[in-house]
């Protein structure tokens, strides 16, 4: 269908989207009045990841299943989908707010010669232009943008958009368009597998529990991990944590790390620099717990306590297996 709205999926690298294009999808459906396709470039799909998408929204899914295809590199996707664009003219190309996303988005604009729009927070139809709204200077401003000409590209926060309702048993309509994927310029040389920590990922976790220089040291992470763990939440972390190694880079939430707009974040020992704050402070609800009442996360916080994160988060745990029956 000329001129859709096409969503570029983030997927588990194990066949399956990810749910924040639940968010994207149905974003995209609601700008383009129904119009709204996914595009999936990937090694391989599954068959339940594929329905997953058509009920989530996906009117039409565009399957380039390919075994060079994974893992991403960015100089083998771009010409793949700059020539599905040149043959199909969707008027949009969305995807979310992951490393992946943002760094295939930009370098698709560049290479179509149209603007990006990154990290956007809104997204609304202005007569027959659409218009970003999106944070810049760390948060601080909300600056609105429009393209000068299609496809107008953006990556989109999750946990932002609202998803749709899935509709069940919606069976997928799949074009598989041929297409060329060419050699890349680098090769894998090794693969390592992070071990996964059972927790939500940190950036479409709807509840996370993030820790900073208070910490004192990698080994007290773990009265966080329990707390997570008892309230289903992600674990982030401050640069300060991880610039010390307490913490992978990928745990670290701010300006230079992940982009976060959870339902609930709840900071222990973390001061809050403007760079994390640009991280975090869509929050939807912020809690602090700091010993230094002159801490400036508290002027953002909802919530915050003067106290010690040591006496706090193990009574805040026990506090929550009551509540939660565990
Ligand atoms: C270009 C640039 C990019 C940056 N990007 C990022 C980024 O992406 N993310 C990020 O986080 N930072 C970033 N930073 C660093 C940022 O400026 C701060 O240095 C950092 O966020 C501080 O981390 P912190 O709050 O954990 O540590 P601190 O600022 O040292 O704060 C520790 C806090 O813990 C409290 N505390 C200590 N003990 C306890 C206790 N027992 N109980 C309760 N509270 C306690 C203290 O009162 C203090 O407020 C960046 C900086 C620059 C220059």
């Amino acid at each position: 269908m000329p001129n859709a709205f096409w969503c570029v999926v983030e997927d588990d690298r194990a066949g399956h989207p990810k749910k924040v294009m639940a968010e994207v999808l149905a974003e995209a459906a609601r700008l383009s009045g129904g119009r709204a396709e996914a595009v999936w470039l990937t090694d391989r799909a599954e068959p339940d990841g594929l329905r997953r998408l058509a009920e989530w929204g996906a009117g039409k899914i565009w399957l380039v299943e390919h075994p060079g295809l994974a893992p991403y590199r960015g100089e083998v996707w771009a010409p793949v989908v700059a020539g599905l664009v040149a043959a199909q003219a969707p008027r949009a190309i969305l995807g979310a707010v992951t490393s992946r996303q943002r760094e295939f988005l930009a370098r698709l604009a560049a290479r179509l010669g149209v603007g990006f729009a990154a990290d956007v927070v809104g997204l609304a139809m202005d007569g027959d232009r659409l218009v970003a709204t999106r944070p810049v200077y760390a948060g601080k401003l909300l600056a609105r943008v429009a393209w000068a000409r299609p496809p107008w590209i953006a990556t989109l926060r999750p946990n932002v958009f609202k998803p749709a309702d899935p509709v069940a048993g919606r069976e997928p309509q799949i074009e598989r368009p041929t297409v060329t994927v060419p050699d890349g310029a680098l090769r894998l040389a090794e693969r390592r597998e992070e071990v996964s920590t059972g927790l939500p990922e940190l950036s479409e976790a709807e509840l996370v529990v993030s820790g900073g220089r208070g910490l004192k040291g990698p080994e007290n992470f773990v009265i966080l991990e329990r707390l997570a763990a008892v309230i289903g939440a992600a674990v982030g972390a401050s640069r300060a944590a991880v610039d010390a190694g307490w913490r992978p880079h990928r745990f670290q939430i701010g300006q230079t790390g992940r982009t976060i707009s959870p339902k609930l974040y709840l900071g222990f020992g973390i001061s809050g620099a403007i760079q994390h704050l640009a991280g975090m402070r869509t929050s939807k609800l912020i809690v602090a717990v700091n010993k230094d009442p002159e801490a400036p996360i508290f002027k953002i916080a909802d919530y915050g306590i003067v106290g010690d994160l040591f006496e706090v988060v193990p009574a805040l745990t026990e506090e929550f297996k009551k509540l939660l029956g565990k």
